[in-house]
């Protein structure tokens, strides 16, 4: 039997065991995925540290997974053998629950499937995908170039192009973290008018070479005092994981404006006044589907928006993972199976 290397988790708070398994067949409606370069996203450590429910281990962890089509399962059409393909958080649906019938994929009823937590994922040299989850990736972006954008690039590109912001308009984005490198730049290219938010005076040249046309340096000045001075932001994205960041710039609101969430602090604090006066909005946004990732990569390819990479090899794995949880990688990390 033909082995593969794999990196796993063998329980909850666990350290990842390098192992060698046997390498997996697709069942029906699956693929075999040849695994090129998986990002190491900070959900990760759902699985790593066991922060869901009823997860079984031992298990591989890995959702923006770049590689190629390496076996077909029974019954799956539309790819084909060799092709490029990426695998993201979201790790397939069903196609008949009342979610999927109504286009709401991303939340499928009763195949709640998340790639690296349900089913085992991308730190490895092979995976099993359900087509459902498959998208096609862009000549022109190599895999390690294409990872983090199956993560962190969706999550950021969705939100954005699904927010009421039409081009032109104020959008800003707090955190120039992992998601905000990117907001940023997906922003800019939108043909928004983009406003980075951060902590520091040493940030602002980063904001502008990402293509923010304003840097608002949050320690400085009130952030939302100086948004309003813009104008009013059409959206804020909210990417930072600090509840107090966030309440402190809600005031930057435009009328009918929205603060979108897609950073995890512990708790927010929403001040309702000013909703309810200017019919202003808090949601949340999910990353986004197959077709959400393929079109995040298409849309990169074309504008040139690319994530800022720390590049491991594969034998480095738990380096790595420390490296992404110490919160100092700029700005992704991604393990290449090449080494
Ligand atoms: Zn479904
Ligand atoms: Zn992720």
């Amino acid at each position: 039997m033909p082995k593969m290397r794999a990196a796993q988790v063998p329980y909850a708070k666990g350290p990842f065991e390098l192992v060698e398994r046997d390498i997996p067949d697709p069942g029906a409606g699956k693929v075999r995925v040849k695994v090129q370069a998986c990002g190491v996203c900070h959900s990760d450590s759902v699985t790593k540290e066991g922060l869901f429910p009823n997860i079984e281990y031992p298990r591989v962890p890995g959702h923006e997974v770049i590689g190629t089509v390496d076996a077909l399962g029974d019954g799956v059409a539309g790819w084909q053998l060799g092709q490029r393909i990426g695998v993201g958080w979201h790790g397939g649906n069903c196609g008949y629950c009342d979610a999927c019938r109504r286009g709401d994929a991303f939340a499928c009823e009763t195949t709640t499937l998340v790639t690296g937590v349900t089913h085992d994922g991308g730190y490895a040299d092979y995976m099993i995908a359900p087509a459902s989850a498959l998208a096609g990736v862009p000549d022109d972006l190599s895999a390690i170039e294409a990872a983090p954008l199956m993560c962190a690039g969706i999550t950021t590109f969705n939100a954005l192009r699904n927010s009421d912001a039409r081009p032109g308009e104020v959008v800003a984005v707090l955190g120039i973290g992992g998601l905000g490198h990117l907001g940023v730049q997906f922003a800019a290219k939108l043909g928004f008018k983009t406003v980075a938010i951060a902590r520091g005076a040493d940030k602002a040249p980063l904001a502008r070479q990402l293509g923010a046309h304003h840097y608002i340096d949050s320690e400085a000045e009130d952030p939302a005092a100086a948004l309003q001075k813009l104008g009013g932001a059409k959206v804020i994205l909210a990417t930072a994981t600090s509840g107090a960041a966030m309440s402190a710039v809600q005031g930057g609101l435009a009328v009918r404006g929205t603060l979108m969430i897609i950073g995890v602090p512990d708790r927010l604090d929403i001040n309702p006044l000013p909703l309810i006066l200017g019919s202003r909005s808090v949601k949340g946004w999910y990353s986004g589907t197959s077709i959400d990732s393929q079109q995040t990569l298409t849309f990169s390819a074309l504008t040139g928006v690319r994530s800022m990479n720390e590049i491991y090899p594969f034998a480095k794995v738990a380096e790595a993972y420390d490296r992404m949880m110490s919160g100092r990688a700029r700005f992704r990390v991604v393990l290449t199976m090449e080494g």
